[in-house]
């Protein structure tokens, strides 16, 4: 008789991984147990090719196992039955029965173990509510916005509203208009960046307020945030452009007593404290008189030293002044008043300017003016 067992065993891999076909067909068992009654060597065949299968890792292991049992061409059950003309009928009906029911066995461990291989992938995928979730990433305004921001709804809660103007603007905006001698130091090209004799990229924000007092009848009451220009030499606390934001109240019997009001109210809200204020005379162009509004040094806590682990010193922040300065401000100058065809017998009115990036560097402690534009976000995420 013919080597059956040979052909079907010969292409059984000892490399293949093992696994438990019982633990993939309920049954096993009773079907092994039914094929050995009929042929021990296909039962045999058919074990070593179910326990390959129940060992694969992935489909494509279980695709070489079956191969190796069922492949059409080469596979060891398909040549087993082409050995059937060889053998007497009685053979030939056995072997047949057998390699059915062994061919029908391995299709079953195949089928549960592609099924089992289904469900651990999904598993794999399968949402880990124990998890501590993945946090995507979100951007957020630039600290100087958050500052720009919170000073527009406080203003706004003071009734001012927004005016914008341009960043290139004309010399007599900038200057002319507002009161500055046609020889003032600030026009010369070592402070502002000219783009031609008439025009230069502002140096401060308030040419917003001859553009809104032109264009709008009194009363006014206005806030001007935006970025300026300043042809500087850059340092530590120096930048050629920066942010500023001017307020401006123009109507009717606006006093002085107005402007200290509403900076105090300013330095409340922005310091978030009651902080001690000071208001000193300093010359602007275009106020008069013009005052330099300071508050108390948070560094120091006003009291000029400062100390770490390095000892006692002059306060680095205040230079040991105990103060630091927040804003310029000052009564409208009636000369800016005749500029914009404002009569400074019938309206009067107050302005003030502040550097955003002064106040932010205050609030934050933040040393270094450069980071605000270097877009590092292990220094911008902090805020
Ligand atoms: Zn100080």
């Amino acid at each position: 008789m013919a080597d059956v067992r040979g052909i079907l065993t010969r292409r059984l891999d000892s490399a293949w991984k093992r696994g438990e076909p019982s633990a993939l067909l309920a049954d096993w068992a009773e079907r092994i147990a039914a094929l050995r009654a009929v042929s021990a060597d296909v039962a045999e065949a058919a074990e070593g090719y179910a326990v390959g299968i129940a060992g694969a890792d992935d489909a494509a292991a279980i695709q070489t196992v079956r191969n190796a049992a069922l492949s059409r061409e080469n596979g060891a059950f398909t040549e087993a039955l082409a050995l059937g003309p060889s053998l007497s009928v009685d053979e030939k009906r056995v072997l047949g029965k057998g390699l059915n029911l062994g061919k029908a066995l391995i299709e079953a461990v195949e089928k549960a173990k592609r099924e089992a291989l289904e469900r651990s992938k999904e598993d794999a995928n399968a949402l880990d509510v124990t998890l501590p979730g993945r946090r995507p990433f979100v951007g957020r305004p630039h600290v100087l916005a958050q500052v720009r921001d919170e000073l527009l709804d406080l203003f706004h809660g003071l009734g001012f509203s927004v005016y914008t103007s341009p960043e290139v603007e004309l010399d007599t905006y900038n200057f002319g208009k507002l009161n500055f001698a046609p020889d003032h130091p600030a026009r010369d090209a070592h402070d502002t960046y000219f783009v031609n004799p008439d025009v230069v990229l502002r140096t401060h924000t308030s040419p917003g307020w001859v553009r809104a007092m032109e264009e709008r009848k009194p009363p006014l009451r206005l806030v001007f945030p935006g970025r300026v220009y300043r042809a500087e030499a850059v340092d530590a606390s120096h930048m050629d452009q920066f942010h500023q934001m001017d307020g401006l109240y123009v109507g009717k019997n606006v006093s002085m007593a107005d402007l200290k009001a509403t900076l105090n109210t300013f330095a409340r809200a922005i310091y978030r404290r009651d902080v001690p204020t000071r208001i000193i005379p300093i010359y602007f162009p275009f106020v008069e008189p013009g005052v330099q509004m300071d508050v108390q040094c948070a560094t120091c806590k006003g009291t000029g030293r400062y100390k770490d682990e390095s000892g006692e010193r002059r306060c680095p922040v205040c230079k040991g002044t105990k103060w630091v300065e927040v804003l310029g401000a000052g009564m409208v100058h009636p000369n800016v008043f005749r500029a914009v065809g404002y009569d400074p017998e019938e309206v009067t009115g107050f302005a003030f300017g502040m550097g955003l990036e002064r106040i932010t560097m205050g609030r934050h402690g933040i040393h270094e003016i450069r980071q605000f534009l270097e877009n590092d976000t292990r220094f911008l995420s902090q805020f």
